[in-house]
């Protein structure tokens, strides 16, 4: 950085000088951007024999008091130097004046003045904004000025060209939550969820490089829901068998072989084997073509007879529905306030009559609630023992639901939960709010609805079953083993089939 002291140049310029910019008109100080001394590699290779359009010195001339109020920066400067009347930065990167300029103009104008060239038609914009806010002091403070703008982007990307793609999710969903976009934030962790294998889940288009490392805090919450979800299929798909192996008919051996050569032959089987080749949404979808019948016309036991494909179609829901991203308000509720005390941190994070979602700005269920918690993981556990020992004890009682299938308004239900206020912030309304606009991408016959229809029952989707799993899952990880003993609750899951 080169300060000087010197009067202020005026707005004109000669065409191979400082190109101006009056972000205020009777601006009383200059902030100038000079080009890199080397510029970017990819500038360099794209633009072969050209001048970088980068190259050009840029003179912003903005209001001290304006920079003053917003920029951390600059009020450390202009403490140490009160007669400064014009500084120099470098461009780091590509777009690096394009972000300054467009958080000039919104901390000066508002986000309105923008003009049309400084819309965030490329993803990288974000990133860039995100990190020029932070090297200038505007964010995160002041993240809210230039928010509209990235909404404006964040549309854009989605609604031109391919559309939601895993790229897009891992480009957009680090700045959704730097942004505190809740809707989008949500949308893109699901989808990255379901739509992206490997480790990977978010990638930095800009030359920020330390923005990847902040980014990184998505890679343990998804790697743990893709995790859970796989467990979900597995477990699911696992029941015929278990099942079978309990039978005593001669045909039981040949009817497991079978069923399992049909998975192994969609590609799904085994599923810790498919999820190293195909995404979860792959393999739900591959699923979807299940078709088996038994060889056997004569089964004494009644084993062989078992609903195979009901068990898939429970596998495909089940797994559809489990995770609706990862939610923005839960995470920051779960990070305990200086000065709250524990009664009422766990107070605020624990569920109001089984809902997860209470003044959270998108409704989701608790796998939403469990993976985006950052707070310490024994008050986690110590929530869902608490909600598990409620439930056991209502279930004793013989009042709530009547027994796991009972008649609780699951999620997705129309039936109203939650009518009353809320303990702790009646205007927030109960859960059962909008999800996000999110959806599965390969929406298939199943019903929006589970809780409707004749066999409800069976499709139902129940948060409990995941009690014993979450608690084994805290357990469990130190052991690299996500997998649960929850036999118990996958008997039940499958309770009226035959
Ligand atoms: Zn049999
Ligand atoms: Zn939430």
């Amino acid at each position: 950085m080169e300060t000087s002291n010197r009067a202020i140049p005026t707005a004109t310029a000669a065409a191979d000088g400082p190109r101006p910019f009056a972000i205020a008109i009777n601006g009383d100080f200059i902030i100038q951007l000079t080009p890199p001394a080397t510029p970017p590699l990819s500038e360099r290779t794209v633009n072969s024999g050209q001048p970088w359009r980068g190259a050009r010195v840029v003179q912003f001339r903005v209001s001290r008091a304006v920079m003053q109020e917003h920029s951390t920066l600059f009020r450390d400067i202009f403490r140490a130097q009160p007669n400064l009347t014009m500084i120099n930065f470098e461009s780091k990167c590509s777009g690096f004046g394009y972000a300054l300029e467009i958080w000039l103009r919104a901390i000066h104008n508002g986000v309105n003045s923008l003009p049309e060239n400084l819309k965030a038609t490329h993803m990288e914009r974000a990133w860039v904004a995100i990190g020029v806010g932070e090297s200038f002091g505007f964010a995160p403070q002041h993240l809210d000025k230039i928010k509209p703008w990235f909404l404006d982007g964040y549309n854009y990307a989605l609604n031109h060209g391919p559309g939601l793609s895993p790229m897009m999710a891992r480009c957009l969903a680090f700045p959704c939550s730097v942004f505190d976009y809740a809707e989008g934030f949500m949308k893109l962790t699901k989808y990255l969820a379901y739509n992206t294998n490997g480790n990977i889940f978010t990638y930095n288009p800009s030359n920020f490089q330390a923005l990847a490392s902040d980014a990184r805090v998505l890679d343990g919450p998804l790697t743990t829901a893709r995790a859970h979800i796989q467990s979900v299929i597995d477990r699911e798909l696992f029941f015929p068998l278990e099942k079978l192996h309990r039978a005593t008919c001669v045909c039981r051996k040949e009817t497991a072989f079978d069923y399992e050569a049909t998975l192994r032959s969609l590609g799904c089987w085994p599923v810790d084997q498919a999820v190293k080749q195909y995404t979860l949404a792959d393999i739900i979808d591959y699923l979807s073509n299940f078709n088996f019948t038994p060889k056997t016309q004569a089964c004494d036991s009644g084993a062989c007879y078992h609903d195979f494909k009901k068990s898939v179609d429970i596998a495909i829901q089940r797994a559809k529905e489990y995770f609706d991203g990862l939610c923005l308000d839960c995470t920051e509720r779960s990070l305990q306030d200086e000065g709250q005390s524990r009664e009422d941190y766990i107070q605020k994070n624990s569920p109001y009559k089984d809902c997860w979602d209470m003044n959270c700005r998108f409704g989701h269920g608790r796998p939403s609630w469990y993976f985006s918690w950052m707070g310490p993981s024994d008050i986690r556990r110590d929530i869902c023992s608490k909600f598990r020992e409620e439930k056991r004890q209502e279930a004793l009682e013989g009042k709530g639901r009547q027994g796991r299938r009972g008649k609780r308004a699951g999620k997705g239900s129309t039936a109203p939960r939650n009518q009353g206020a809320a303990p702790f912030d009646p205007k927030v309304p109960p859960c059962g709010l909008p999800q996000s606009s999110s959806q599965f991408p390969n929406n298939n016959t199943l019903k929006e609805n589970p809780d409707e229809g004749d066999d409800h029952q069976d499709s139902e989707i129940d948060d409990d079953d995941d009690d014993e799993f979450f608690d084994a899952e805290d357990t469990s990880f130190e052991s690299q083993n996500v997998a649960a003993d929850d036999e118990d609750a996958e008997g039940l899951d499958h309770y009226s089939i035959n």
